[in-house]
């Protein structure tokens, strides 16, 4: 992608400067200009995108996509539907992947012209509260702006005492690179990350082992709702080892042996690659902050208000950097509520509720309070739980494992929070984000006519389970 509009002054004035183009740094651009501000964003990548589009959301869904169709052709061949064994071909898989890709870093491309932002590609780090230096290949660039917003993301975590040079050695970028598909494949951490792409690499036939250090996969998510995953995935791969930890990983040419500390795991086994999945730290020790006089925290985190303002404050900050969840959504909101306050709009950040989705088979997904935040905060709540093996649509496509969870304000009816588990769960958690945004009850998701036959009815079933009028399902009554 070519920078549009980039003088050949050594310092450039932007109105608003955008720190880092993924999710939250372009829709903050993208919002700052539709406002009348003079924007020049900054990415060091010469696409746009970030690590979502790039590395990330969009290149794991691809793959998990192709995972879901080898699983359901596989599946299918018992109820008299056989394809055979599917012929791989990397090569093609590789290209189409990075054609959805470059189609959407395209589109981006085209925004940022029509919008007539300032885009210039090079590492940004702050100088002083009001100027920004640019390491391009052509040299420094300076950029002095009256605000900024900082989106500068974060990187996966590392374990300083493993391997990390070693190519057998993953991270979720380079497993979405699809190089090798090793026979054997561990993926430390039970996490989100780590069991996406365990989902994708057991599809494309690697024997999966997954070591998480909690004693649940997932481990903030209700357990009810992992259930159904973890009794699929057990039955998939060749081992789960929860409550334990990798103490260390030696390369060895036949592989990499790796040592265990843990409840059921062995001492030690080899593997021919290793994913470590366990968790992202906030880019906030790279952009030179302090130069700025913007305060980030030992973590690495940016401290902000509910109007994205850190300690200094014409300097906003959004997305990965600011804290968890990090995830493209929460950071694509904040990037348009920081340029709203830039613009002088009077916004803040008060969404009820950031949906969280696993992409794993099944999905998981969940929204608002989880039963054990419920529980810890001592909020009295009453609960249905819809269970799919119920639901003729879930039936025709040959799954019944799922469930949909309903918790209602005790009294009121009012939703407190939803999760669900099944295919397409990420899909389907919206509903429950709107009814929950707009403060609605039981009642009123009950009585709001789902489409029959969908996985949908199935948080109505749900609702109607809380309402007592329920008549898919036969619910015990208590005696009056
Ligand atoms: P995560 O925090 O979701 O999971 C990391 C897991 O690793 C946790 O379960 C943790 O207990 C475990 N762990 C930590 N140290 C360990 C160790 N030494 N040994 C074994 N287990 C260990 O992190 P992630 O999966 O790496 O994802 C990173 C971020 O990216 C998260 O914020 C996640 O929400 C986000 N993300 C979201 C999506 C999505 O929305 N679908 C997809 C990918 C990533």
């Amino acid at each position: 992608m070519k920078p549009n509009s980039e003088t050949s002054e050594s310092v450039l004035h932007a109105e608003v400067v955008v720190l880092g183009g993924g999710p939250g740094g372009y829709s903050a651009a993208f919002r700052a200009a539709d406002l009348g501000k003079k924007v020049t964003l900054i990415e060091r990548y010469s696409v746009l995108g970030g690590v979502c589009l790039n590395v990330g959301c969009i290149p794991s869904k691809a793959l998990l996509h192709m995972a879901q169709i080898i699983h359901e052709a596989e599946e299918f061949g018992q109820h008299g539907l056989s394809y055979g064994k599917p012929a791989l071909d990397f090569d093609k898989i590789r290209a189409w992947k990075e054609s959805v890709t470059a189609t959407l870093t395209q589109g981006l491309s085209g925004l940022v012209k029509q919008r007539k932002v300032n885009l210039v590609q090079g590492t940004g780090k702050f100088t002083s509260p009001n100027t920004i230096d640019l390491q391009t290949d052509a040299g420094i660039k300076t950029i002095r702006f009256d605000q900024a917003i900082i989106a500068a993301g974060s990187h996966p975590a590392k374990i300083p005492v493993f391997p990390n040079d070693d190519p057998r050695l993953l991270d979720s970028t380079d497993a979405l690179e699809l190089k090798q598909i090793p026979p054997k494949l561990l993926i430390v951490g039970g996490g989100i990350i780590g069991l996406e792409m365990a989902t994708v690499y057991y599809a494309f036939g690697s024997e999966i082992s997954v070591v998480e250090l909690m004693n649940q996969i997932i481990p903030g998510c209700d357990q009810d709702l992992i259930t159904p995953l973890f009794r699929r995935i057990k039955k998939q791969y060749k081992n789960i080892w929860l409550e334990t930890r990798v103490t260390s990983i030696e390369p060895h040419e036949q592989g990499l042996k790796v040592f265990f500390e843990g409840k059921d795991a062995p001492e030690s086994a080899l593997f021919d690659a290793v994913l470590v999945a366990v968790g992202r730290r906030p880019n906030g020790p790279f952009i030179d902050a302090e130069r700025a006089g913007v305060k980030v925290d030992e973590v690495g985190f940016i401290p902000v208000d509910k109007q994205q303002r850190t300690n200094v404050s014409h300097i906003f900050a959004i997305g990965d950097i600011v804290g968890n969840p990090m995830l493209a959504h929460k950071a694509s909101h904040e990037g348009k509520v920081a340029a709203e306050v830039a613009a002088g709009l009077k916004t803040a950040f008060d969404a009820l509720t950031i949906p969280s989705v696993a992409y794993t088979d099944p999905e998981v997904a969940w929204m608002g309070l989880t039963e054990n935040q419920a529980k810890q905060q001592g909020i009295a709540y009453d609960k249905a739980a819809f269970p799919w093996a119920a639901s003729g649509r879930s039936l025709s496509i040959g799954r019944k494992e799922g469930a949909t969870k309903l918790l209602c304000e005790k009294g009121t009816g009012r939703i407190l929070g939803a999760g669900i588990v099944g295919p397409n769960a990420g899909e389907l958690i919206a509903e429950a984000v709107v009814a929950l945004e707009m403060g609605a009850d039981a009642e009123d998701i009950g009585l709001s006519i789902h489409p029959h036959p969908t996985l949908s009815e199935t948080l109505g079933f749900a609702a109607e389970m809380i309402a007592g009028t329920i008549t898919d399902l036969y619910v015990k009554k208590d005696k009056p």
